[in-house]
């Protein structure tokens, strides 16, 4: 879209992925003037290319309860999330409630599979141990080298491409003011400017919702600035058939293959520690097909339709970073790695309570920006 950029607009949010369009659309519900400015096509960054697994229990690591609670209160608002968004973008973007089977290749996988199930028994999580046999009933088309499995039934997906074109359409349908292909490049924090491409626009409020560009703006000092860092992730879809279909989330110990409703299976990810780099490479996509294919050999049989690069937005401590910087009409909301789709619905609700009412809830405060801010400066 190509609205002129307002001189000023009450709350500017830069960054239009799903976190900053979701907030921008929340803050617009409670009746609030927003301006969002993407230096692209809004949406189209890593929010695009992810897989879409909304999957608390089958991600959280040994020691991770923080995330834990926050993943499964964001799961738990997507059905009223996904309401209000069909109210207000007439898109319907389906919850689907797969769950995650995870599996095991052979005794190495299996062992460590066996102590991911005991820390989730142990937080009383839903888990059940399985067989291989069991999980070739849940999931035929696995490899009958599966040796035994993890099924969690309370995790999820979603489209999140179909998620994002509805925020975008329930932003700009409920009077939010969308600027593309605008680089915002400097804040003036004293004077309340924000200078882009093409001009400068005074704000009340400024959130920086950049992803994994979040350190690229002049004016706040670097020690300010929240620390994140791009996290590359090679990710490949193919199309399956009626006779070749998944009906659930799939992960190894290496890969996993997330099944969507419009017949796309989507294969990923590398993790990789290269910058701003994304290039695509023969050992990355090399090695997603042959760990997809040694978990479901029918993949051998699939068009293969797109590989793509995303660069995932990892902060220091690989937790999210909300709320309040250091200059107090400044907000962040940046730092959702690998759990941005999860955390699209609590970072929405929880942002704009903090911006408007300066509340955040006990799930949402490990996650608080401020704890970078009292150390030495430190570059990631
Ligand atoms: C391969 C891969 C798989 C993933 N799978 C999952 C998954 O299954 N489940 C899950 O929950 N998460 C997943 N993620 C993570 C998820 O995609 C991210 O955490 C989430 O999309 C981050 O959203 P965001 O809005 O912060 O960033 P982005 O979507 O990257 O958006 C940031 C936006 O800011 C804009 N911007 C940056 N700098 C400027 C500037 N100076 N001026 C104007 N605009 C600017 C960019 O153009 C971009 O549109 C995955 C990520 C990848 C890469």
């Amino acid at each position: 879209m190509n609205a002129n950029l307002p001189a000023k607009s009450d709350v500017v949010i830069v960054g239009g992925g799903v976190i900053g369009l979701s907030i921008g659309w929340q803050l617009l519900r409670r009746g609030v003037e927003v301006t969002l400015i993407d230096k692209g096509e809004a949406g189209k960054a890593a929010s695009w290319l992810a897989a879409g697994m909304l999957a608390p229990n089958a991600e959280v690591g040994f020691e991770e309860m923080d995330f834990l609670k926050f993943g499964e209160k964001s799961l738990a608002l997507y059905p009223q999330f996904l309401d209000e968004l069909r109210d207000d973008s007439g898109i319907d973007v389906p919850l689907d409630p797969c769950g995650t089977l995870m599996i095991a290749l052979d005794r190495d996988d299996s062992e460590f599979l066996k102590r991911l199930h005991d820390f989730r028994k142990s937080l009383k999580l839903p888990s059940e141990w399985i067989s291989g046999t069991k999980a070739r009933d849940l999931e035929p088309m696995l490899s009958p080298k599966v040796v035994s499995g993890l099924w969690l039934p309370n995790d999820a997906q979603i489209d999140n491409r179909l998620l994002v074109a509805a925020l975008r359409q329930a932003f700009v349908n409920k009077g939010g003011t969308l600027i593309e292909h605008c680089d915002a490049h400097s804040v003036d924090v004293s004077a309340h400017t924000l200078r882009t491409k093409h001009g400068a626009i005074q704000f009340s409020r400024l959130v920086l919702a950049m992803g994994c560009w979040s350190r690229r703006i002049d004016g706040i000092p670097d020690e300010h600035l929240p620390p994140v860092r791009p996290v590359k992730g090679q990710i490949l879809t193919l199309q399956m058939s009626k006779d070749l279909a998944l009906s659930k989330v799939i992960r190894s110990p290496r890969v996993y293959l997330a099944p969507k409703h419009d017949g796309r299976l989507v294969v990923g990810a590398t993790s990789e520690e290269r910058g701003f780099d994304e290039s695509i490479t023969a050992g990355g996509v090399m090695d997603l097909l042959q760990e997809g294919y040694e978990a479901v050999p029918a993949i051998y049989e699939m068009t293969l339709q797109e590989v793509r690069v995303g660069l995932r937005p990892a902060s220091r401590d690989n937790e999210p970073i909300l709320g309040q910087s250091p200059h107090t009409h400044v907000f962040y909301a940046t730092g959702h790695y690998r759990h941005g789709i999860l955390l699209t619905p609590v970072t929405a609700y929880e942002m704009t309570n903090c911006i408007l009412d300066g509340v955040f809830s006990d799930e949402a405060k490990p996650f608080t920006a401020s704890r970078f801010f009292y150390h030495e400066p430190f570059t990631p």
